[in-house]
């Protein structure tokens, strides 16, 4: 793929590394676009400024939310070289994603091509902080100009980047988490496994109601019987229980996660028994009351691993190991941040150089 470049004027001042970078508010200083026609296909690769989206009021995607997206990051090693995690995997999720909202898909090779040019032209925004990294967002949408429900006859593909900042600036901080019993959040046959905007809208009313109880996660259950864990918000959610590990398959529910596949490789790698199938909410529960349920956690490029130092489902409430991140939560981390952040040998090749 042939990528124009059209240089910036100015640049932004940058903000300090060390200070609150957050999580998305800031934007570096150029975008990646490429356009999709009917009849062309994909043209038009370009890197410029990063500026406003022009669409008319009857796009497709603000009526239908044909959108995709996907999330990965870039980190900077000790040496100063920076590196990405496994993009191809955000690629092919991608591919899989549009598939389900036929959408045209963006090749994996040019997908890695556009995301690695992108963070070399944005190398100075990779922060070098400890556990700072550059967020990368690609997402797509269809842009046609027409009010009929339809597979769109046009599409963009954009990519923007943000610097963000240490998620746990403190050490990791187990989190309280709320099980949903009456809204769900994906059924099979949906868009479950998809990262496509409409899941995360329908899903915003049980983080709501999981915050006015005091809880920071809603735990979503199966959309059928609403009795089997599935995944957290954007995480995906693995129980430790009397040594084994437990999380939901992925079976057209459950978003694909790529930090999922790399825990799940490593515990294999250490020895674990990993189940990878239906659990009830009340087996967890249970395990919770009778002290076998160890440690639980969440997976996801954001946080990496999210420690649950509590779940409440309906009137019952079980804290997890005294409310502390647990042993394997933490090596897990250590581990897999060891990857990323190149202190640690990857042995499993999973990140490729900018
Ligand atoms: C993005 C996401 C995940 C985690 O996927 P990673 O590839 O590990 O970042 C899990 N669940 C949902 C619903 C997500 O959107």
């Amino acid at each position: 793929m042939d990528i124009r470049f059209e240089k910036a004027s100015t640049l932004k001042e940058k903000p300090d590394w060390k200070g609150a970078l957050g999580f998305g508010k800031y934007m570096t200083d150029y975008m990646f676009t490429c356009d999709w026609d009917e009849g062309q296909g994909w043209h038009d690769a370009r890197i410029e400024p990063i500026k406003p989206i022009e669409l008319q009021p009857q796009s497709v995607v603000l009526h239908y939310a044909q959108e995709t997206f996907e999330g990965l990051k870039a980190y900077r090693t000790a040496e100063g070289k920076i590196q990405l995690f496994r993009p191809e995997m955000n690629a092919k999720r991608m591919i899989k994603s549009n598939e389900r909202l036929c959408m045209p898909a963006f090749p994996e090779e040019d997908f890695v091509q556009a995301v690695t040019e992108i963070v070399k032209v944005e190398k100075d925004w990779v922060p070098d902080e400890p556990d700072t990294s550059l967020y990368i967002r690609p997402f797509m949408f269809a842009t046609e100009a027409s009010l009929g429900v339809h597979m769109a006859t046009s599409y963009k593909f954009i990519i923007i980047c943000s610097p963000v900042g240490a998620y746990y600036p403190t050490g990791l901080d187990p989190v309280k988490i709320l099980v949903e019993d009456e809204l769900v959040r994906a059924v099979k046959g949906g868009t479950g496994f998809t990262k496509c905007g409409g899941n995360y809208a329908g899903s915003i009313l049980g983080q709501v109601k999981a915050e006015e109880q005091g809880y920071t996660q809603v735990l979503w259950l199966d959309g059928e019987e609403k009795k089997y864990v599935e995944e957290v918000g954007t995480m995906n959610i693995m129980f430790k229980i009397a040594g084994e590990i437990y999380t939901a398959p992925i079976e057209g529910t459950v978003l694909p996660g790529v930090t999922r596949d790399s825990m799940l490789t490593i515990l294999r790698d250490w020895g674990y028994k990993v189940h990878e199938e239906k659990t009830a909410i009340d087996t967890i529960m249970k395990a919770g009351h009778d002290g076998t349920l160890e440690e639980v956690f969440g997976t996801g490029t954001a946080a990496v691993i999210s420690p649950v130092g509590e779940l409440k489902y309906k009137d019952d409430v079980v804290v997890i190991n005294d409310a502390k991140t647990g042993e394997l939560t933490q090596k897990l981390y250590d581990t897999l941040t060891g990857i990323q952040w190149g202190k640690i040998e990857d042995k499993y090749n999973w990140t490729i150089e900018v």
